[in-house]
């Protein structure tokens, strides 16, 4: 993976283009080593259910699905698939105070490792 895949990858899914299982992680990979955006969990494509070992690398989720109506894909998170987990989040207002505090929390400790290196 380089930036330019990244980009063009962050693209794709932006635009609403749902992307293969292993080329997300390794954009979610890339992105967390590079400190780049992460991409939204909801652009990645639920493996399909015939595959080897669905839900693999899912420890309580496993051989679950999704608890919304009418969704009949795996269980990524609190038994939503990625899609439903990452909706619920958005229209959370609990859950989007969560994500600012800790958006904060990371910017306030880069902000001063980054003061600490001068
Ligand atoms: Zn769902």
């Amino acid at each position: 993976m380089d930036k330019k895949t990244y980009d063009l990858l962050m693209e794709q899914g932006a635009a609403g283009t749902n992307l293969a299982a292993d080329a997300f992680d390794e954009l979610a990979a890339f992105a967390k080593a590079k400190r780049l955006r992460r991409p939204d969990p909801a652009w990645r494509l639920a493996e399909p259910a015939d595959a080897a070992e669905p839900n693999a690398r899912r420890g309580v989720n496993k051989g679950k699905t999704c608890s919304a109506e009418g969704c009949g894909k795996d269980a990524y998170c609190k038994g939503r698939c990625a899609a439903h987990y990452a909706s619920d989040r958005r229209l959370d207002p609990a859950e989007r105070e969560k994500a600012r505090e800790a958006s904060r929390r990371s910017y306030a400790k880069r902000k001063s490792s980054a003061e600490a290196a001068k």
